[in-house]
């Protein structure tokens, strides 16, 4: 299996070096590890992401690690660029300038409110929650369009803190899969969320289903942030791929994807 989700510590707030998440995905039999460490331009998430001046230290790492560990597991490099509309020229600036294996779009912000914080969770308890799935499914769909993104992270995000919206986002989410459906993006099984209080893997049960229904590849990632989260939860993330129907899940290499059986 793969785990195509994993942070490292030049993002502050993961931990362990790069070698420690390479021994624990060899050790849980992986075939293949990618690194997906944030790259977070506006403001609000500078802090909690690399540099853009780390990105050279960052790949060429990566590289010499792949090469390194070449006979026992393959390392692929990527980056989990957090979308904004203000940054995203920049971000597409910085993907062209390197050859990533793969990129991953994520929302981890509607404007100044960053939804994967707890302390932001206190503040946005009192917004009802079908307006920030609204919001954060717009975004997506903006993200979409500009194409950078080969994986889309962590689809249902904004469940994280365990609020759930109502049944009228299920046509946004329609919406959404179906202009997915028509491009080479592969939808990730995010296992992260299980030790989130939504207790659910992003996206859940239904998501995935209705990822199958579109055709959608999908792929699978822990998103680690420390090497003892490598390969978490992933025995009922794979149950859960095969009962829907899936038989692969999607790798890549230099932006090209390719699929790997599920056994
Ligand atoms: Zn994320
Ligand atoms: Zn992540």
């Amino acid at each position: 299996m793969i785990d195509y989700h994993v942070h490292t510590s030049l993002c502050n707030h993961a931990n362990g070096a790069m070698e420690q998440y390479i021994e624990k995905a060899i050790a849980a039999d992986l075939r293949e590890i990618c690194f997906l460490d944030h790259l977070t331009l506006h403001k609000n998430g500078s802090d909690q992401s690399m540099e853009p001046s780390d990105i050279p230290f960052y790949f060429h790492s990566v590289r010499q690690l792949a090469h390194q560990y070449e006979r026992q597991i393959q390392v692929k490099v990527g980056l989990e660029v957090d979308f904004s509309p203000e940054t995203a020229d920049q971000a597409e600036d910085i993907i062209r300038s390197f050859d990533f294996d793969v990129i991953g779009g994520s929302v981890h912000f509607i404007g100044s409110m960053n939804i994967v914080s707890s302390k932001n969770a206190k503040n946005t308890v009192n917004r009802p929650i079908d307006e920030i799935c609204g919001q954060y499914l717009e975004l997506l769909d903006q993200m979409v369009s500009r194409n950078f993104a080969d994986i889309i992270c962590h689809l249902d995000l904004f469940k994280k803190f365990g609020r759930r919206p109502s049944s009228a986002v299920n046509e946004k989410f329609d919406a959404l899969l179906s202009k997915i459906s028509y491009k080479p993006i592969a939808v990730e099984l995010n296992t992260s969320g299980m030790d989130h209080p939504a207790k659910e893997f992003y996206p859940g049960a239904a998501l995935v289903k209705a990822c199958y229904d579109h055709h959608i590849p999908m792929t699978l990632g822990s998103d680690a942030h420390e090497p003892g989260q490598v390969g978490r939860h992933f025995e009922a993330a794979i149950a859960l791929l095969r009962d829907t129907g899936f038989r692969n899940v999607s790798a890549f290499t230099r932006r090209t994807g390719y699929d790997i059986p599920i056994v």
